[in-house]
This record gives C-alpha cells, structure tokens and sequence, in this order.
C-alpha cells in the first residue's frame, strides 16, 4: 500500500471568509505563518512586501487575496476573523499604513500587496499556479526573510522550497489504513464498519482519548447551518460588478410555496440552500471549505435538506461529514482540489462526490454503494473547467453548485439500486481527473481568461 491517507477532518473543513479557499483563506493562513516565522525569530521588520502570481494574480482581485495577505499579516484566523472588517481592511489601513507588531508597528499599506501581472513573470516557472511571495525589509531596505508560499486549494498552504505539507504534528499511523478508494472499502469491511464510522475511529484514536475532532465537526455543522439560515433571508446584488441578484431567498420561498412538481421539491429545496452558502461566500460571508470556498455549497446543502426530511441526530451528520471527507482526503492526495491546477472538476467535481458519497452511506449504501457514488459523481464532472466571469466565485459557480446537489442526489440513487458492481473505479476515475487537469489549457484554470469567463466578449454568431 503506498502511504496512508493522514488528513484530518478538521483540515479539509475550515470555517473561514469567502469567496475563495485558495485565493482567500489560503493566502491568509500564508500570510500569517510569515507573521509567525518572523515573530518566532524576534525580528520585528520596517516593512513588509507581499507578490501575488499566477492565479492568485488573474482572479485574485475577485477573490480578494489582498484583503485576505492583510488580514494575515495582521495576525487574523480565518475561522475567528471579523468577515466585515476584513471587507474593509484596505480602506482601514489606507490612511494609516501600519499595522501592530509587539509593542510597536510595522509599515504595510494596501499597496505593499502587490498583483504581478502575467507578463513580469512569464518563463519564470512557478512552484504552483497559486504562489505569493512574502518579503520583510529592515530600516535600510536589506532582506530579513523570504518565504515563498502556495496556496494548493481548500484553504491548505505549504512552503515551495520545502515539500512541507500543512501538517506540522507527527500524527502516526492511522488505526485504520487506507490509501486509496478500494482499500477504504476493504479497511471498512474488514472491519465490519460504515467508511464514516472508520474515519471517526481513526480519528479518536489521533485525539487520544479526547472528543476534540467530534466537537469540530459540531461547529464545523453549526456553521454550514447558519451560513444556510443567513443566505435564505438575504435578498439583493451580490458584490463584485456583475450585477448578479442574490437568488436563495427567492427559490427557497418557492418551494416551501409548493411551486415545484412533488418529485422534485425536495431537490430543489436543497438547491436553495446550496445559492445560500454560495452567495454568502460570494459576499465574503463565513463558509465552510467543503472542500473548498467556490465548491461550499453541495455538501451543506445535501445534509441539511436529509437532515430535516429524515430527521438526522448529530452522530449521523457526524458520521455523514467523515464519510464526505474521507472522498475528499483521497482526491486531495491522488488528484487537487484547486480549480488552479485541475479546473472546476477538482472543486465543484469533488465536491459532488464526497455529497454523493455521504447520501449514500445516509441512505443505506454499503462501504461498496458509497465508493460507487463518489465514483459516479466524479465520473462525470470530468473535464470541467474554472472559467468565472470578472474572476468572481458567482457566475458559474454558484448555480454550478445547485447543479452538483442534483448530480449527488443522482449518483447516491443509481449507486444505491446498482448492486454495488461497476466498470471503473472510484481510484481511476480521480487518476483520469488528474490527468484532464494537467492536460487542460492554462485558461480554463482559473485565470479567468477562457470559457464563460470570455464569454461576454465572443461575437454574436
Ligand atoms: S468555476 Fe469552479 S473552480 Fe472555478 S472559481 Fe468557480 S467554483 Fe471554483
């Protein structure tokens, strides 16, 4: 068996501000482990610079990376940060350029942030399409530290130079191994578990004895809720400049009207809190990274609505929630779950199948139904690219979102009433996207230079 799969839970779902988990949440966390390093040295510097390139740099605007670099150079979490202030971080820090450092300050104005345009690195070959580099600069301008850093989707950073992953602690092996999809199925059914059951069991036996990773799973449920109750009260034009009215609110009403066929209402229903989540992340809102920021929706969505129509406890969300992220752990660490790397396949597509995955297991499915649903639902995602207008996680994002709750519902079903048997597997299908991402064309990977993203600008034919 190649190496165990070791990301926890509570890695791949982070609370923190949209709109995007690598363009926001990522370059914050970076930004803040620069802050760290430099403190852990005792070296207070005169200034910090900071070089957004490659994707970060094309769509960063929309996703507001520089907000989110200011707000980790200020220290901030994106779990506990104030979402408002940080909407207005460059106006705070406009007219007085500084920000605190021990018992003094440093200089940084929002301009410090700087996005470098595509020609002034062209050649140069970045180590990830989403690098920031972070320099501090003493009274004389001398170079203190440099620290390049990439942002490699769902809110999960590393160092370029070091192959150093976000995991700091020396975790040890897993109680239960599993590497891949099929030795997933064949660990849970060696021991006679539900894949969300062994997931919580690997991750007991990593909190020692406490209840840490379940009481995260809590919040990380609470806020997936609230995030859904504050995006079907809120109507309005999403931020931005597309113009782009918030539509939850509107559909939600609608279907508890009974406006949709019978069949189909409870789908809809939850489509409607899937534009919740994603247009509260398109407002800068706090989400969860389910895996990622733009993909937010389709999982909250999915619980939520089986949730309240099968009346789900806290252990199944639980249980449904390790199941999800045992799918997305896989694809994390076979494929990406950065639209910069592999297109939407890794975020809107991941998403789907780690949904899919979880109905499944909520609907009955055995260890072998819910690898075929995550399958299914991958399968056929493949090939879709990232390409949102004006660089904003609105326009496809958000309805790509509600389109993945029906595919999950789907891949759950044709899973569950399939026998289990199928022609490719769960593992081949996340090579396949793995591939289709490396051989995508660089516009159609988040740059916001291909597909719809031009779209507005092809002629009439
Ligand atoms: S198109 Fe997909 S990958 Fe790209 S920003 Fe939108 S949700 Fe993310």
């Amino acid at each position: 068996m190649t190496a165990p799969i070791t990301t926890r839970l509570l890695e791949l779902y982070r609370i923190g501000p949209g709109p995007s988990s690598s363009h926001t949440v990522g370059p914050m966390r970076a930004a803040r482990r620069f802050r760290e390093r430099l403190e852990a040295d005792g070296v207070v510097p005169a200034r910090v610079h900071v070089e957004l390139k490659g994707s970060l740099s094309a769509t960063g605007h929309g996703h507001g990376a520089d907000r989110a670099v200011l707000g980790g150079l200020l220290g901030w979490h994106p779990d506990t940060c104030d979402v408002d202030a940080l909407l207005d971080i460059r106006a705070t820090l406009g007219p007085r350029p500084e920000i605190p450092w021990g018992a003094g300050g440093v200089r940084i104005s929002p301009d410090d942030v700087v996005f470098l345009p595509y020609r002034a690195y062209r050649g140069e070959s970045l180590p990830h399409p989403n690098t920031m580099v972070c320099r501090a600069f003493d009274e004389d301008d001398v170079l203190l530290l440099e620290q390049t850093w990439c942002s490699v989707g769902g809110g999960f950073v590393r160092e370029a130079d070091e192959a150093m992953s976000d995991i700091l602690d020396d975790r040890g092996a897993p109680k239960h191994a599993y590497a891949d999809g099929d030795t997933l199925v064949e660990a849970a059914k060696a021991a006679g578990l539900s894949i969300g059951e062994l997931v919580l069991e690997n991750e007991a036996a990593w909190d020692g004895g406490s209840d840490a990773t379940l009481r995260g799973l809590d919040q990380v449920w609470d806020a997936m809720g609230a995030c859904i109750r504050r995006g079907v009260a809120v109507a309005g034009v999403l931020p931005g400049g597309l113009g782009l009215k918030r539509r939850a609110r509107d559909l939600f009403e609608r279907v508890e009207a009974g406006a949709f066929e019978m069949g189909y209402a409870h789908i809809a229903r939850a489509q409607a809190y899937a534009f919740a989540v994603n247009e509260e992340n398109a407002a800068g809102g706090r989400v969860v990274t389910a895996p990622t920021n733009g993909a937010a929706g389709i999982l909250p969505a999915v619980l939520t609505e089986a949730a309240e129509r099968l009346g789900l406890d806290r252990a199944r969300i639980r249980r449904a929630l390790a199941t999800a992220g045992a799918f997305g752990s896989l694809i994390k660490a076979h494929a990406s779950l950065s639209g910069a790397e592999v297109g939407c396949q890794g975020e809107v597509g991941s998403a789907t199948a780690m949904a899919a995955a979880a109905l499944c297991e909520i609907l009955g499915g055995d260890p072998d139904d819910v690898e075929y649903a995550a399958e299914i639902a991958m399968e056929h995602n493949l090939g879709l690219t990232c390409d949102p207008l004006k660089g904003l996680v609105q326009a496809p994002c958000i309805e790509r979102n509600a389109m993945g709750v029906a595919k999950a519902w789907s891949a759950a079903q044709l899973a569950l009433h399939s026998g289990g048997e199928h022609l490719i597997s769960f593992d081949r299908v996340v090579q396949v996207m793995k591939r289709t991402g490396d051989d995508m064309k660089r516009e159609y990977k988040e740059t916001g230079e291909g597909g719809l993203a031009v779209a507005v600008n092809l002629p009439e034919c």
